[in-house]
């Protein structure tokens, strides 16, 4: 009782907005309001992580188990809102409630049981520099609140577009996706340092905010496999399904 009087005064002077709609938020609602946490299309993928469309896009190009992504991803659609919050509007913690949200629905399906470490999808450090965090890794620590998988952020880093690279065409620019990546010599975990051959024989749980032909997914970890062989699984926030 004492509590949620504290929680109601708190909610009257802080009065906090769904991260999609902008309405007030009630006092139990976190992020999101009921009506829009309700209506985020939630993919299908989670009923089979093994097998859908999403994981078809990596198969014979990686080592991929298993794919799941948390809602269908349209540019403008309302549960597209949270996302551009995430990487433009500086609201890291919207990237750690869809990150407690996918653990939520892996846990139910026992999607974390057999990955080693979540690996977020880096961004170049000038990028990290005006945005002032990584999204990807705002994400994984929100899974990593609820499973307590290892999340290693220097396994790989992503290197600048020189300005030259900028004005190549799209075609091009897809094709450069593959040179972004470099594996870096050593990463750290819980344990410490390890050179990067410790990564071989690991299930790795890559994270992004969106996937859309995958190809980023697809170059990050053909670039971790030069530490050797391993096996690969994916879960994005969005899916810009066709
Ligand atoms: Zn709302």
């Amino acid at each position: 009782m004492k509590f949620s009087l504290l929680g109601n005064i708190i909610d009257f002077l802080f009065p906090r907005y769904c991260a999609i709609c902008d309405e007030r938020l009630l006092g139990t609602e976190e992020m999101l309001c009921a009506t829009c946490l309700q209506d985020l299309p939630i993919t299908p993928t989670w009923e089979a992580p093994y097998e859908n469309n999403m994981a078809k896009m990596f198969w014979g190009r990686i080592p991929i188990e298993k794919s799941v992504a948390l809602f269908y991803y349209h540019s403008h659609s309302n549960p597209s809102y949270i996302i551009y919050k995430l990487k433009y509007h500086h609201r890291p913690d919207t990237g750690n409630y869809l990150g407690r949200l996918i653990a939520s629905k892996g846990i139910e399906s026992d999607f974390f049981k057999d990955i080693d470490a979540i690996i977020p999808i880096p961004i170049t450090k000038s990028r990290r520099k005006t945005r002032g965090y990584n999204q990807s890794e705002e994400i994984a620590r929100g899974i990593q609140e609820r499973t307590h998988l290892p999340i290693i952020t220097d396994a790989i880093r992503r290197v600048t577009f020189t300005e030259s690279q900028t004005q190549k065409d799209r075609w091009q620019r897809l094709e450069n996706v593959k040179h972004v990546f470099q594996l870096s010599d050593t990463y750290h975990d819980k344990d410490g340092k390890h050179p990067i051959t410790d990564l071989a024989g690991k299930h790795l749980l890559i994270v992004d905010d969106v996937c859309t032909t995958g190809a980023t997914l697809i170059s990050c970890c053909e670039e971790l496999q030069k530490a050797g062989k391993m096996k690969f699984s994916i879960a994005t926030i969005g899916w810009a399904a066709e």
